[in-house]
């Protein structure tokens, strides 16, 4: 039943993905680049077996308890741009730039989108506050969003599995079982991450740590913690994982020679700023695309030469 349910599901992805792409985007792969039965795209012959350290992005690949955060930020951000210069452009014309900015440095952390913020207010002759406010006022406006599911996992009248990308939790016990050391790597601010983490239930996997963005945002990077657990350990490339929906974790995997897998998740803004994500995640140089964790078996199998 199963079987057969998982069949229709992968019939109609292979449907939406053959009919529905533009003619701009790379073409799907072909069938027998997917694992068999699965949605799992396998883009890249990999050295499987190897995998004992693995880096989690968090919001989007773990979490989705700030989804919807571009409804927020990008509004924001328009907001200044009409305010704080002189600019003749239109609406729509401002919406467009900003879209395109935020969706470009999404991964990295908050700041540097609000960094491109007070470039854009400059290159327009207004006089930019330090990008530090921005992403404080920012963080002002996500937080009624945020409170609301916060609250609600904190007063147990929310259940965290809704707000957690399906199954993650268990692939995360999966590999916690295996003896696999897990890290989370975030570019939202770490007293965030730790506490939705541990509203999430999955704090007690991250037996590697728990990082994230911060004040002294130099400090800080995904590429940073990567390249500290390869030398700490001294590992060969497939020895390490990262797991992210973003390309800058696909990016830093790549460079240093570490696996990839990239989490085509599905993101609620109204800017249909994931339409292209799984495009985005393959251009990054993801060896697998996966949409979720719900055929997290069989991606641990195949990872692990089981
Ligand atoms: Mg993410």
């Amino acid at each position: 039943m199963l079987n057969a349910l998982n069949a229709i599901i992968l019939l109609k992805k292979s449907r939406i993905n053959i009919f529905s792409q533009p003619t701009t985007i790379k073409p799907i792969p072909m069938q027998n680049t997917f694992l068999d039965n699965t949605a799992i795209e396998i883009h890249r012959e990999i050295q499987v077996g190897n995998i004992c350290h693995v880096v989690f992005d968090f919001d989007g690949t773990i979490s989705l308890i700030r989804d919807g955060w571009q409804n927020v930020m990008v509004p924001m951000m328009i907001e200044y741009l009409q305010t704080e210069t002189d600019t003749t452009e239109t609406q729509e014309q401002l919406e467009a730039i900003v879209v395109e900015f935020v969706d470009r440095l999404t991964g990295k952390q908050t700041i540097y989108q609000m960094i491109q913020l007070s470039e854009e207010i400059e290159k327009r002759g207004g006089t930019p506050k330090d990008p530090l406010a921005y992403k404080d006022e920012y963080n002002r406006r996500l937080l009624p969003v945020v409170e609301e599911r916060i609250a609600g996992l904190t007063a147990g009248t929310l259940s965290a599995d809704p707000l957690r990308v399906p199954m993650s939790l268990e692939f995360l016990q999966s590999l916690r079982e295996m003896g696999v050391s897990c890290y989370l790597a975030s570019g939202t601010d770490v007293e965030f991450v730790k506490n939705e983490a541990s509203l999430l239930g999955v704090t007690e996997y991250f037996d590697g740590g728990i990082f994230g963005a911060l004040r002294e945002y130099q400090k800080f990077s995904k590429a940073m913690i990567i390249q500290k657990i390869i030398t700490d350990f001294n590992l060969s490339g497939s020895e390490l994982l990262i797991v992210g929906d973003g390309y800058v974790e696909i990016e830093n995997a790549k460079e240093v020679g570490a696996l990839a897998v990239g989490v085509a998740s599905v993101e609620g803004n109204i800017y249909n700023m994931n339409a292209d994500k799984r495009e985005r995640l393959i251009r990054a140089g993801a060896d697998i695309i996966i949409p979720d964790f719900r055929e997290g078996a069989q991606l641990i199998n195949h990872l692990f030469n089981l």
